[in-house]
């Protein structure tokens, strides 16, 4: 059995974004309830997770991104001393409350402190159940819901603080991890592979001709096989001749055929076979290290469920 990690911090579960949004507090309780019920929970290592520093963040974030945000908090506090509303509008679908800096630095935090357990040979492998997710925010703008890109800052955190020298990000999100991509195109020690329901939001997310991106667009209405197959023959290849250290999972679980979110049709058993053939190439190539952040994932139920099989195969349970 393989040592898995689980980090989240109640204030995670802080920041929101006002009624009815689909990115919700409850995510997160609906995969810890699972984790209950389904005895996987028992099987994984309980972590904390820390806050993150200025300094790692501004490994894949500019200066002015990074300070911005947290400016925005300290505005946005007066404002609301003042009879102001409760919420800073960063766009039409994304916005702050008094609790969403420090979740940000906890979500961004679990992902380097996930990265160094990892590498220090303390577990194999470890989930980090948190959120704001991260994988939209660009080097300098946050959008679709986040605001600071936890993977992309983690993948640069193992080539930069631990010393690796070709890393992997793996995206199954439907949505197009747009951030990830504008911090890591170009950057060859990092081979980032994804597929997304296209056309479809963030949009024109997926025209790079960057050599270390394998974009995999889906039309919508796909289901679990075709996407199979289009793993199997455009990610697979490239993830072994990259041979990557360490893997980073941008795990989204919003291309369930129950998630509204999105219009493609996997079901809990493909994320189960795509984590098994990451954990393949992660045990060939790099010794079995992979961190995995949740990302997107908007119907409760499905997302527990899909959360179970992922850390299933990760945990071995
Ligand atoms: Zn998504």
């Amino acid at each position: 059995m393989s040592k898995t990690g689980y980090f989240t911090h109640r204030d995670c579960r802080k920041h929101e974004m006002g009624p009815g949004h689909p990115e919700c507090p409850e995510r997160l309780d609906a995969i810890d309830d699972r984790l209950l019920i389904s005895g996987v929970g028992d099987a994984l290592v309980r972590c904390e997770a820390p806050l993150a520093s200025i300094d790692d963040m501004e490994l894949a974030h500019g200066r002015m991104h990074v300070a911005s945000l947290r400016g925005v908090t300290d505005t946005l506090r007066d404002d609301i001393e003042a009879g102001g509303p409760p919420y800073a509008q960063i766009d039409p679908d994304t916005a702050m409350n008094v609790d969403s800096w420090n979740a940000i630095l906890r979500g961004a935090g679990a992902a380097l402190a996930a990265t160094d357990a990892v590498m220090a040979g303390e577990m194999e492998n470890a989930f980090c159940a948190v959120r704001p997710p991260g994988h939209h925010a660009c080097r300098d703008k946050a959008m679709g819901f986040c605001f600071i890109n936890n993977v992309a800052t983690a993948a640069k955190y193992a080539l930069e603080r631990h010393g690796l020298s070709r890393v992997a990000i793996v995206d199954f999100d439907v949505h197009h991890g747009n951030g990830t991509e504008d911090i890591v195109a170009g950057d060859g020690r990092i081979l980032m592979v994804s597929f997304y329901q296209h056309p479809f939001y963030p949009h024109g997310g997926s025209q790079s001709d960057a050599d270390n991106m394998v974009n995999v667009p889906v039309p919508a209405y796909s289901k679990g096989m075709v996407v199979r197959e289009l793993i199997e023959t455009l990610w697979m290849p490239r993830l072994e001749a990259h041979r990557p250290e360490m893997i980073f999972i941008s795990a989204g679980f919003d291309a369930h055929r129950e998630d509204d979110l999105g219009q493609l049709g996997l079901v809990e058993a493909d994320y189960a076979w795509i984590t098994e053939r990451v954990k393949d190439v992660a045990r060939r190539h790099g010794k079995g290290r992979i961190v995995s952040c949740l990302e997107g994932g908007y119907n409760l139920s499905a997302l527990g469920r899909s959360v179970e099989a992922h850390l299933r195969v990760l945990a071995e349970v």
